[in-house]
């Protein structure tokens, strides 16, 4: 008897437990290269075709956290993000970032150390895989406000609220909990941001990196500064005051993203 209600509990707690870890951002990844997608040059939508076959770079942006699942890639957990002390202005913030070289341990070095590799010639097609997912993740990760965190807070875990009355924390809603509150498919979503024109483009991908972080690092302080109660009860409000600025992002993250992939394979 006990082996069995043991045995059943099991494949309850199984079949539950990957999908409530997996759905953690699919979507927001997915919107980010799917508006990428978009922008893409045909040079290099056929390089990535050479390089990821039949998947499509929105399927292809969740692998980098896929692969926390698997300990042989441990070493990529800090690759996620990158923390910062507050209150630091852009010029602060760019030293910061500067001082910051040598190891690769953080958001910002990985982006600029995966750029590097993939713009040599001499990289496995294995590699070349391996390098091209991460990038589409991390350009993504860069985006969402709380990855880009403020030192102490976790990225904002350790900030407990109530998403219409569930209990969450300031980073799950940033991550999943707004976006899948809108009940689009990520497709659904790409075409409704995709309009961009080519000024707001060419200024967008001439954003150095930096620029990138320190627009998150801006908008993640204003949303820490924004709870002022212990566990508030986030819902239809907050979700009307943040939609906005969370698909601005989504579309900037696109639109950088397609930039630094174009620059990378589009030559
Ligand atoms: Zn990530």
């Amino acid at each position: 008897m006990y082996k069995r209600v043991s045995k059943s509990f099991l494949i309850i707690f199984l079949f539950f437990l990957p999908v409530k870890a997996m759905c953690w951002g699919q979507l927001g990844h997915r919107i980010v290269a799917e508006i990428a997608d978009s922008y893409l040059t045909a040079k290099t939508k056929a390089e990535i075709k050479k390089i990821l076959g039949n998947e499509s770079i929105a399927m292809a942006s969740n692998w980098g956290d896929f692969i926390k699942s698997d300990t042989a890639f441990n070493y990529l957990e800090t690759w996620h993000y990158i923390d910062f002390e507050k209150n630091l202005t852009y010029n602060q913030f760019k030293e910061v970032l500067r001082k910051d070289t040598g190891r690769v341990d953080d958001l910002y070095a990985a982006i600029n150390f995966i750029t590097k590799e993939l713009k040599k010639k001499s990289l496995t097609q294995e590699k070349k895989r391996m390098y091209l997912k991460l990038l589409i993740h991390f350009v993504g990760d860069a985006h969402q406000p709380l990855h880009v965190g403020i030192h102490g807070t976790n990225g904002g875990n350790d900030i407990k609220v109530q998403w219409f009355g569930q209990a969450s924390n300031l980073h799950r809603v940033w991550d999943s909990d707004l976006i899948e509150k809108q009940q689009l498919s990520y497709t659904e979503y790409a075409v409704y941001l995709t309009h961009t024109t080519a000024a707001q483009r060419k200024n967008w991908q001439a954003e150095p990196i930096s620029k990138w972080l320190y627009d998150s690092y801006v908008l993640a302080q204003d949303l820490h500064n924004e709870i002022t109660e212990v566990n508030p009860k986030l819902g239809y409000r907050y979700n009307y005051d943040h939609i906005k600025t969370l698909e601005q992002q989504m579309l900037k993250g696109g639109v950088h993203l397609a930039g630094l992939l174009n620059e990378i394979f589009g030559k």
